[in-house]
């Protein structure tokens, strides 16, 4: 029978990050992907300036500059509609990466398949890499019942099923993780007033920035891709799809056209609808990452709300932080299960926060009602104007560190936007980044004290 150190379910982002640093360090990893690659649905693109900052780490920044778009900056545009239905601008708010000290103060936009490609390229160059595709994981041995230590995965491979040994096992299998099952983990889930339609289409050469438009009724997402192409996502109601479908496909060219004029002739390369995608928004919140010597990861652990665009992040995020751990515990012998709570003691804090986050950006845009857009143009005008909620935002969505929101910055939200001593921002905005040892508290002593101050 096979044996490996870690077995991974699920060769999505957040198993293949963590895949290529457990390979990179020598720890012998099998990845079980079902799907045959590359997978043809629509799934995260923007990378954050942390996610950017893990792959500098593991040595394939270069790669992923090169096959990726940069945006330093997202656009937001909130329109009103004229009584002779054209649109006018209302208000514009640029939101910046570059006020954040990171050696990326930018996001980019990489298709996602290509990104997983340079992940299992870089993978396979070292020899403690196994990839099965396509093979897929059914079900486990349990040894003790109580204490949950997993044995043996079941594997569909090749033709056979094949059974394999490993010390810790990896859930990493997406939003209906199997192994999230197998551990009886309580799911919560928050469901949606509304749903998506995306897909990717060509763009002018001119048309370089991401923008998002919203009115009082409608949310449209433009977020430029290399190659010419553009990532588009569009909010509907739930069954608006079926009369959009009954109608034409007009009625999915004409919102696009109205919001960046720019655009006109662009989505009509899109040529039947089962070219897009319909994506329909799930939260899904679980108490425990770990039971006995398995662990879970990514969409398996925490699905969020796409509107922040940070469930791609969180997974990567997930993989580096669990990578990370397991060279410890296997370079200091120190593979007691009970190590594995320190990755959730890490990360479920953050994935919380920005699940949480994720939310309140949905909810911002889940109502059709002129008064919701009024309160949203409010909050955003104050949120780009003064400097230190304009750096929080971008701190927290973009995984390098986290500052919590106090009352004080409800009084920011209402007092004049200058108002704030430079001087004390720019220390305690330093203070907020996460250093290694937030990140891999295991590595230093006083560990406990580390986390405790996040
Ligand atoms: C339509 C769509 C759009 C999205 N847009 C964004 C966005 O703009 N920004 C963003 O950050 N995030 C976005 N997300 C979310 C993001 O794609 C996910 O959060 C991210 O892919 C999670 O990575 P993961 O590795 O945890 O899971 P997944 O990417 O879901 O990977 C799980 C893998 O496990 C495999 N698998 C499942 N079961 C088994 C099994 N039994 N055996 C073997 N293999 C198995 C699957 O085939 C899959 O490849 C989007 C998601 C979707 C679906």
């Amino acid at each position: 029978m096979e044996k490996y150190d870690v077995v991974i379910i699920g060769g999505g982002i957040g198993g293949l990050t963590l895949a290529l640093k457990l390979v990179q360090a020598d720890v012998r990893v099998l990845v079980v992907e079902k799907a045959k690659q590359p997978g043809k649905i629509y799934k995260g693109e923007l990378l954050q300036p942390k996610s950017l900052e893990i792959f500098k780490e593991m040595g394939i920044a270069y790669q992923i500059v090169e096959a990726s778009f940069s945006l330093p900056t997202i656009h937001t545009y909130e329109m009103t509609e004229k009584k002779d239905g054209t649109l006018k601008e209302e208000l514009y708010i640029p939101l910046h990466y570059n006020r954040l000290s990171s050696p990326f103060p930018e996001a980019r936009m990489i298709p996602h398949e290509k990104l997983k490609e340079l992940v299992i390229r870089e993978a396979e160059k070292y020899p403690a890499f196994t990839y099965w595709n396509p093979a897929t994981f059914q079900t486990f041995t349990v040894k003790d019942e109580w204490n949950k230590r997993f044995e043996k995965a079941k594997i569909a491979y090749d033709g056979e099923e094949v059974e394999v040994e490993a010390h810790f096992f990896v859930g990493a299998e997406g939003r209906s993780s199997l192994l999230r099952k197998a551990m009886n983990e309580h799911v919560i889930t928050t469901q949606y007033n509304h749903q998506f339609l995306t897909v990717t289409f060509p763009r002018p050469k001119d048309f370089t920035q991401a923008k998002m438009y919203a009115s009082h009724d409608s949310f449209i997402g433009l977020f430029p891709l290399p190659e010419d192409q553009v990532r588009s996502v569009m909010l509907i109601k739930p069954g608006q799809y079926k009369e959009m479908k009954k109608k034409g496909l007009h009625t999915f060219y004409k919102p696009f056209e109205r919001f960046e004029p720019g655009l006109k002739g662009y989505p009509e390369n899109i040529q039947s609808w089962k070219e897009i995608q319909l994506m329909i928004p799930i939260r899904h919140n679980i108490p425990n990452y770990v039971k006995g010597n398995a662990v879970i990861i990514g969409d398996a652990a925490h699905t969020v709300h796409p509107m922040a665009g940070e469930g791609m992040n969180l997974a990567i995020q997930d993989g580096a932080v669990l990578g990370e751990l397991f060279v410890w515990m296997f370079k200091e012998g120190r593979l007691h299960p009970a190590n594995l709570r320190k990755f959730e003691k890490v990360r479920k804090k953050r994935a919380d926060r920005l699940s949480r986050l994720s939310h309140l950006s949905a909810l911002a845009y889940s109502w059709p009602y002129k008064w919701v857009q009024r309160g949203r143009m409010f909050a955003l005008k104050r949120l780009e104007r003064h400097p230190v909620l304009h750096y929080k935002h971008m701190l927290n969505i973009s995984g390098i560190g986290w500052w919590p929101y106090s009352a004080l910055d409800g009084l920011r939200f209402l007092g004049p936007g200058q108002v704030f001593s430079r001087k004390r921002f720019e220390k305690k905005s330093e203070k907020m980044l996460f250093s290694n040892k937030n990140d891999y508290p295991w590595y230093f002593k006083n560990e406990e004290r580390s986390q405790s101050k996040e």
